[in-house]
């Protein structure tokens, strides 16, 4: 799962970016952490796997982890090339969904690139930028489906679908709030990957005095909340500064510098926390000697795509899963206790994986 983080110049996104990854490559050690210097691996808090780690005596513990990426350089004109424009734009292009950092904090020493704070205004020069930038993905997919649309009514339906989300774009909404319950235009939605068409959170980027109540004693921020609930998006209030901070202390120093501030966790942990419940992600989780590890799927998920996730091996060859709720497990004390008390099912093909199942799969080679 990948997130990318934009936002116009100076707003705070390489902060909270480097906070992010500080914070990852503190309490995780992933090789893969450093293959870019704008990709960071941040494991996903779950107290679930320390308890599996401690039954299973595992060697060895992997939490799920989500992909942030730092797209800078979105600015006005980017979709006409500007700048390096369209470099950001395939980026994006490949992200999961959009962590949009928006300046709501006062600070004369920190020059906005417009002039002044309105997280509007900047919030709609980056939209303004994804919109044009899909609409010139509809528009090359409706000169090319014309062609072959009068004598083919599949290609038709679909040039129509393409028209109907351009005109819808060209009224300034995003393709996220397009709506079609037609399983087709579903299903072709999805193959364009428009870049508005993603989940988008907002983190509005507060000064450290408005971290307290969430921001809800800065206006900036109330604006930003009413502009995120017409698109059924998330908005919460973060301090890049303040997280950069708690990014370089240990868990018990951290603890005490957020109760001081009046919070009880950290702007980090709730964006990773947003995330996974925006994007509709789901975590099932496999222990034994030498791993304890959780798996990151998307709610819907079935059993053979899940074990995929381990292995293409394990999805191909796939038999059956034994599966046993992660709470089953727990009370009965051990994964024997728990088959004798027959909470342990043998799931199928058709099985779908819930949240906290504890998963053993067997297949053919
Ligand atoms: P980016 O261009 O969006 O990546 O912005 P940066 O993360 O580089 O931040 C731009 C400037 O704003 C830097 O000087 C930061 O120290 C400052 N900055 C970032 N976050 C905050 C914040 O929460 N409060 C204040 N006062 N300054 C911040």
């Amino acid at each position: 799962m990948k997130l990318g983080i934009v936002g116009l110049p100076n707003v705070g996104k390489s902060t909270l970016f480097n906070s992010l990854t500080k914070a990852g490559a503190e309490s995780a050690n992933y090789p893969f952490c450093t293959i870019d210097p704008n990709v960071g691996v941040v494991p996903v808090p779950d107290k679930r796997l320390d308890k599996l780690t401690e039954m299973y005596h595992s060697a060895k513990t992997t939490p799920a982890v989500i992909e942030f990426v730092d797209i800078a350089g979105l600015v006005k004109g980017a979709s006409k090339g500007e700048g390096l424009g369209n470099q950001f734009l395939s980026n994006i292009r490949e992200t999961d969904a959009i962590v949009h950092v928006v300046r709501c904090f006062e600070d004369p020493n920190v020059i906005h690139v417009d002039g002044s704070v309105d997280p509007i205004r900047d919030i709609e020069t980056i939209n303004y930028e994804l919109i044009f930038a899909d609409i010139e993905v509809l528009d090359r997919r409706i000169a090319k489906g014309q062609r072959g649309a009068a004598n083919n009514k599949e290609l038709a339906k679909e040039v129509d679908l393409q028209k109907r989300i351009k005109e819808h774009l060209e009224s300034g909404k995003l393709a996220i709030s397009f709506e079609t319950d037609d399983e087709d235009e579903i299903k072709w939605m999805k193959e364009y990957n428009l870049l508005t068409g993603k989940p988008v959170i907002y983190a509005a980027n507060v000064s450290e005095d408005d971290l307290a109540d969430d921001g809800a004693g800065n206006p900036y921020v109330q604006k930003v909340r009413e502009y995120a609930k017409e698109f059924g998006s998330e908005v919460f209030a973060v301090c890049a500064q303040i997280e950069q901070e708690i990014s370089e202390l240990d868990d018990d120093e951290k603890q005490m510098f957020l109760e001081e501030l009046g919070v009880s966790e950290s702007g980090l942990d709730k964006l990773i926390k947003a995330s996974y419940s925006l994007l509709g992600l789901i975590s099932y989780l496999t222990s034994g000697p030498d791993e304890t590890r959780a798996w990151t799927i998307t709610k819907g998920t079935k059993a053979p795509q899940a074990a995929g996730k381990i292995h293409t091996d394990f999805e191909r060859g796939f038999i059956k899963a034994e599966v046993v709720a992660y709470d089953d497990l727990m009370e009965s004390g051990n994964m024997l206790a728990a088959k004798e008390k027959g909470l342990v099912r043998q799931e199928g093909k058709e099985y779908v994986v819930q949240d906290g199942d504890v998963i053993l799969f067997k297949f053919n080679v």
